[in-house]
């Protein structure tokens, strides 16, 4: 049996270098007894803060929710325990899950596990730092523009965000309803796939979750002689030639050598360009409906006033951080009836565009193939505010599975002066098998396992 006295020890030793938990659950030896003979095994587990967890504390990193307590479990609790996993903890992230820094949580920064000086990425910044740290093996965490696989490559961790639907997020807090992913974290892409396992499938309380049957995933044995790797030339071409892209190229030698084809796609380049914007109004005009039961009256803590308009001002004024606030603002703008034709509805015209471009890009090979970020994790005194447009594209394409709601996955391939960072892979709707299978071939030719040995602070302790 596992001793699960020293693993919540180390986790909470570690909030003093990380500062990844939100809350601690206090029934661990409990729940270890429950799991017992179940096909997790007592796996530890930490969970994002916006999962919504029965009688636990679920604030989604946000000020306004501090003293939220569901009376209901996420179907993917539920799930987790029914199937032996054991809930350690609670996970800081980007309040409401929007933004990537893991720097605006209302209980402070998340640090990068192999620097305290940078950022472990976000929003799911707990659960990547701790999974980066080993303090546990799996995560969960949500994905909407990358907050998966953006993280999982600072921290030097796999990142999977399956197919749409695959996963139920009922209970799960919202952000953007038609970007919104549950994602895993973890140290092996076989421990994403026994989560997924346990995971998948139908859930009549959400209505997105697929109908479709799920995959067996026990076997992902591939050959990887005759395949095709796509590479899509803009946003190879818009990444910085740096020693990411040298190890990055290399890499697609060790593919070629193994039998694989590359084989270079294309993607409009002026879609590409609308990219992030169209990201920007959908997500941020999804969210702000989303999030207007936020009003101290339906759900958060309230700020006593007057009147109803006086109690939801307040308490959204000083529940919410600066970065919600502006994002909320153009949410309104894009939602209200004057603009909402020529703003909200028409990024879901150039989603779809971008989306049939994507799609026609995959077709032609079995999988893409991408540098998950142009960098390491950054210094959090050094974030840019504006990017060019090679940087916008570069730092953002991860958004291209959201918008189509495709199977993608970050594995790390290696270090850049002693710091993470990984690839991604993605296919077409339903291939999460095949991303799997594909990521599991490539983490054997990696070895990240052995290459971590010497860098990462937390092995060495
Ligand atoms: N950084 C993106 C945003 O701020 C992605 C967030 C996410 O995937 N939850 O919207």
């Amino acid at each position: 049996m596992m001793n699960y006295d020293e693993i919540m020890k180390r986790l909470r030793d570690s909030q003093h270098d990380l500062n990844a938990v939100v809350t601690f659950y206090e029934d661990v030896v409990l729940q270890a007894e429950q799991a017992k003979n179940k096909v997790l095994k007592g796996m530890p587990i930490v969970l994002k803060d916006n999962v919504s967890t029965k009688g636990v504390k679920t604030t989604a990193s946000c000020k306004l929710l501090n003293n939220y307590v569901p009376v209901f479990n996420a179907t993917i609790v539920d799930k987790l325990q029914e199937s032996g996993a054991v809930i350690l903890a609670k996970t800081a992230m980007d309040e409401l899950a929007m933004g990537g820094t893991g720097l605006t949580a209302y209980t402070g920064p998340t640090k990068n596990p192999y620097d305290a000086t940078r950022i472990s990425g976000g929003s799911s910044s707990g659960s990547a730092a701790l999974v980066g740290a080993h303090l546990v093996d799996v995560a969960i965490g949500s994905d909407t523009g990358d907050s998966v696989r953006k993280p999982a490559s600072y921290c030097g961790v796999v990142g999977f965000k399956p197919t749409y639907g695959r996963i139920s997020r009922y209970g799960v807090v919202a952000y953007a309803s038609s970007l919104d992913h549950v994602g895993i974290f973890s140290n092996t892409v076989a421990q994403s796939a026994e989560l997924l396992s346990v995971l998948q499938g139908r859930d009549d309380k959400d209505l997105t979750s697929l109908m479709s049957p799920v995959e067996d995933l026990s076997d992902l044995s591939l050959d990887l002689k005759g395949k095709t790797i796509g590479i899509i030339k803009e946003i190879q071409e818009a990444k910085s030639d740096n020693a990411l892209k040298l190890q990055f190229n290399d890499f697609l030698k060790q593919l070629e050598a193994q039998g694989a084809m590359i084989k270079e796609v294309s993607l409009d380049r002026q879609l590409l360009e609308q990219m992030y914007a169209v990201y920007y109004i959908v997500a941020n005009c999804e969210a702000t409906a989303n999030h207007a039961s936020l009003d101290g009256i339906r759900f958060g803590e309230r700020v006593n006033a007057d009147s109803y308009q006086e109690i939801m001002t307040k308490t959204r004024t000083q529940g919410f951080g600066e970065l919600l606030k502006r994002r909320f603002v153009i949410g309104a703008y894009g939602l209200d009836d004057v603009h909402q034709e020529e703003v909200f509805q028409k990024a879901q015209k150039i989603r779809r565009l971008i989306v049939e471009a994507y799609d026609k890009a995959l077709s032609e090979v079995d999988i893409v193939l991408t540098l998950a970020s142009d960098t390491v994790a950054p210094k959090a005194t050094e974030l840019k505010n504006h990017q060019s447009l090679d940087e916008m594209i570069s730092e953002n394409h991860l958004v291209l599975d959201n918008f189509a709601g495709y199977p993608s996955i970050t594995i790390p391939l290696g270090f850049d002066e002693g710091l993470p960072f990984g690839i991604n892979l993605a296919a077409r709707k339903l291939e999460d098998k095949k991303v799997l299978a594909f990521a599991s071939a490539f983490e054997k030719l990696i070895a990240f396992s052995e290459l971590e040995k010497g860098v990462n602070p937390w092995i060495m302790k």
